[in-house]
């Protein structure tokens, strides 16, 4: 194990014996080709494929066998071997790697398969097959070796209720050709059917394990979204709605809710391992360690963070906007927990990149609203933790800070600050917000929204009209970000554009405009 191999191990990236354990100690035993395989029904492929996670020499495949997709998938109750191959070219004339994973009844026959030994830097075509059926092709990719890597280009996006829109933005996204797609959470949405949507949920809010795996599948079944997660590697965590709006830890939104809680979110976790490209083992308990690390040789580590499931209730009797009372400052309340609080604390001060980009959920700089409102569910209602990580960030080892946000169904630009009775903090990061796919940010709000920039320094630009995701690209020399929005979401296609960009110098905290 080499030196970067193992200090990734300690600090707590996802384990690959774990996931190896899965396929290779598989009490059914290793499957043979003339083994043969029970009657399965076609359409097994309607989710698509889909990479994330990658490693310098290794890329994670997923698929979930699910013929019939809105009715518990339609599988029998016996576990599949579901092959890979894994090649240079779409032709698959060079296949460069042939295995076989499981597909069990248990884990909704989903496909996790690590493919390690692999070149770093490079790009995979890929595939699975089962009996006759072939799935459609994904492009997987390598990171850069340790200590190497020139160039990084990722979008990252969030918020993309279903009926809130079409997935327009989804569909410009193969076209960017970039190395990686970071999704910072609100994948699906948990929300039932109502009336004046765009498009329709499958069924009333969801709370069973049944009912997500099912949500998912609506969702997955959008061919925008299968053709971007087709394209590249994505790197996914999760906010509230993966589980329920504005929940907190075991905390659910509403308090009669709070018998039945912890089931509902073990079967929300377990439906999103299901669904989702991702190297960490399944879960065993209530919880589901997500929050990881990634690198891409020396140019940038993605510090990806969960900020939802080890945070205290959301202080002050609310748990959106309201006024401060003394409980939101009490250092005794955590928002990422102890051992993710340590964690990261340990990820950047061991990082070597460049760049260091923590993949954050909700908005991270003080924001107050007509001076005195602020939003509880975001680091806002979270001042002692949020002051020990900035104590983290403005460590001398942590060069370049960049924070992406989603959650707000707006996009802004700016940088990060603390609040005290004395005013605002210094700056310790800069911030890109992203603008959401699909999900609504309400009209009646838009003006007080946009008054932000006017009343805020560390609020540079603003855009709450409109949907889509955030192109970056950076190298040694400099880090930018494109806000890439569709005219609209209401019909099934539109145009995208480049609303604003906006350019990082490494050793400077803020984005200019360019
Ligand atoms: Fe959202
Ligand atoms: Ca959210």
């Amino acid at each position: 194990m080499g030196t970067r191999t193992r200090r990734q191990f300690i600090g707590g990236l996802t384990s690959t014996a774990a996931t190896t354990a899965l396929v290779a100690c598989h009490p059914r035993g290793p499957w043979h080709p003339g083994r043969g395989l029970p009657q399965l029904p076609p359409n097994l492929f309607s989710l698509g494929v889909a990479s994330g996670d990658p490693r310098h020499d290794s890329v994670l495949l997923w698929t979930r066998l699910a013929p019939d997709p809105l009715g518990g998938g339609g599988m029998p109750e016996v576990a599949v071997p579901v092959r890979y191959e894994l090649a240079f070219d779409d032709a698959f004339a060079k296949v460069v790697r042939r295995g076989h994973a499981w597909a069990e009844p248990r884990w909704g026959h989903s496909v996790h398969a690590s493919v390690n030994g692999l070149r770093p830097d490079a790009w995979y075509w890929y595939r699975f097959i089962v009996g006759e059926e072939v799935s459609p092709i994904g492009r997987a990719r390598t990171a850069p070796a340790p200590g190497r890597g020139d160039s990084l280009s990722f979008l990252f996006a969030s918020c993309q209720n279903f009926r809130h829109g079409y997935y327009t933005a989804w569909e410009h996204a193969p076209a960017e050709e970039t190395d990686l797609i970071v999704h910072l959470g609100d994948y699906i949405y948990e929300g039932g059917m109502a009336s004046g949507g765009v498009r329709q949920h499958n069924s009333p809010e969801v709370h069973t394990l049944d009912g997500y795996r099912n949500r998912y599948a609506l969702y997955k079944q959008d061919p925008a979204l299968q053709a971007a997660h087709a394209a590249c590697p994505w790197v996914v965590t999760w906010d509230d709605h993966e589980v329920e709006n504005n929940h907190a830890g075991l905390v659910p939104q509403e308090v009669e809710e709070q018998p039945e809680f912890a089931a509902r979110r073990a079967a929300a976790y377990q439906a999103w391992w299901e669904h989702q490209p991702v190297r960490m083992p399944p879960p065993t308990d209530e919880h589901l360690r997500i929050y990881r690390n990634l690198d891409w040789g020396r140019l940038g580590r993605f510090h990806v963070l969960d900020t939802r499931q080890y945070r205290d209730n959301q202080p002050c009797g609310t748990n959106d906007w309201g006024t401060v009372c003394p409980e939101r400052d009490d250092p005794a309340r955590t928002f990422l927990g102890a051992r993710q609080e340590a964690w990261l604390g340990r990820s950047l001060k061991r990082s070597r990149a460049v760049w260091d980009i923590l993949a954050n959920q909700v908005i991270m700089t003080a924001l107050p609203v007509a001076g005195a409102l602020h939003n509880f569910d975001q680091w806002d209602g979270y001042t002692a933790a949020r002051s020990r990580l900035f104590d983290e960030l403005r460590d001398g080892r942590v060069e370049n800070p960049l924070v992406l946000s989603g959650d707000a169904h707006a996009g802004a630009v700016g940088e990060v600050v603390g609040q005290t009775d004395e005013g605002f903090t210094e700056p310790v990061a800069t911030e890109f917000l992203g603008n959401s796919i699909t999900s609504n940010f309400g009209e009646e709000l838009w003006e007080a929204a946009e008054q932000l920039v006017v009343d805020l320094d560390h609020v540079r630009w603003i855009n709450v009209r409109q949907r889509g995701y955030v192109r970056c690209d950076a190298t040694r020399d400099a880090f930018t970000a494109q806000y890439r929005l569709v005219d609209t979401v209401l019909e099934p296609s539109s145009p995208i554009s480049t609303a604003s960009a906006w350019r990082v110098e490494p050793g400077h905290i803020g984005a200019q405009q360019i």
